[in-house]
């Protein structure tokens, strides 16, 4: 590596922080829509405002979910760095373009094979 090269570490640092910000305010999303439907339940059982939690609940559980997944990616990331593996595609070996890492530094695969894998033919 040169000084030129970008500074991974830090930047899967700063992903890995944003990921987790985000998974913190998720959950606290998710903790308060649990208190407003076990308040709730008391009321009216034909709760006009039931239909919209729980698809505010699927919603929140989803993206929880993928920023979770998120959160794995970049530490396998780490993981590779680490190893010396970082920059190469999972798939194919292929060292993965530098644009496409700064786009997406915690990426797994090359976007040919990253399409291949997400739509298979
Ligand atoms: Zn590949």
């Amino acid at each position: 590596m040169t000084s030129s090269d970008p500074n991974w570490r830090q930047l899967l640092a700063d992903e890995r922080a944003y990921a987790q910000s985000r998974a913190d305010e998720l959950r606290d999303s998710l903790d308060a829509l649990i208190r407003k439907r076990q308040n709730e339940s008391d009321d009216d059982e034909h709760d006009p405002e039931g239909d919209s939690l729980s698809s505010q609940w699927s919603m929140l559980t989803g993206l929880l979910e993928s920023s979770k997944r998120q959160l794995r990616e970049i530490d396998e990331a780490s993981a590779r760095l680490a190893e010396g593996a970082y920059g190469f595609c999972s798939s194919c070996g292929e060292p993965i373009p530098e644009g496409q890492l700064m786009a997406r530094p915690f990426r797994a695969h090359c976007v040919e094979c990253a399409k291949t894998r997400e739509s298979p033919a």
